[in-house]
């Protein structure tokens, strides 16, 4: 079986985005930072697996949240064969702040480290700027440079869409993230998934 994994922080909209794609809901539990185990469907005969979300989540110990990093790490280096592709999801309108709050600490932020482990085993990673609804659209161009700037891609940010996708789960808007997907599977011989 192949496999394609969603990650990112808790709240991002990982699930909404699995939804959109399979039309099957994914998570149970509503509260965020309370599953620690991956979870899969089979969409249609691929494993599509939505990561346990990491970083900050109010009410949830940082020791707890160094056990889901560390899981997340097994899982993909237990893993790493069959998994063709990992979905990096971030929420667009927050990332900067977040990313900058970690820095200022003189702390990697799990996304760029995830981005950077990911990378190191040679899994291909399409960057989800989720949330794009909430971004003001006078700035976009802008917060989106910078976004990618945080992951070590030089702006401006159109030079990477092949690799970055600006989407609105909440609009129903993911197609330039299904066309990367897409791109991406047909290059590992399938063309049928979505
Ligand atoms: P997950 O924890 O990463 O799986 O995130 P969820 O899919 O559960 O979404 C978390 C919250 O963000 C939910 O309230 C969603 O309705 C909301 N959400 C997801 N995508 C978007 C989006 O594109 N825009 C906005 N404004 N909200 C979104």
């Amino acid at each position: 079986l192949n496999e394609i994994i969603f990650a990112g922080r808790s709240n991002v909209g990982k699930s909404s985005i699995i939804r959109i794609i399979t039309g099957k809901k994914v998570k149970v539990g509503k509260r965020p930072g309370v599953t620690l185990k991956p979870t899969s469907i089979q969409y249609p005969d691929f494993l599509i697996t939505d990561m346990p979300g990491f970083g900050f989540m109010s009410g949830v110990k940082e020791r707890k949240q160094d056990i889901v990093k560390d899981k997340i790490i097994k899982y993909i280096e237990t893993n790493t064969s069959r998994i063709k592709l990992a979905v990096l999801v971030v929420d667009g309108s927050s990332f900067n702040e977040i990313v900058e709050r970690w820095n200022s600490r003189g702390q990697i932020p799990i996304d760029i480290e995830m981005f950077d482990f990911l990378n190191e085993i040679s899994i291909p990673v399409i960057i989800a700027i989720n949330k794009a609804d909430k971004i003001d659209p006078d700035r976009m161009d802008d917060v989106i440079d910078d976004i990618v700037e945080k992951f070590g891609l030089l702006p401006p940010w159109r030079q990477w869409i092949d690799q970055v996708a600006v989407i609105s789960a909440k609009k129903n808007a993911i197609e330039p993230l299904t066309k990367l997907i897409r791109n991406r599977l047909q290059a590992c011989g399938r063309n049928d998934l979505i």
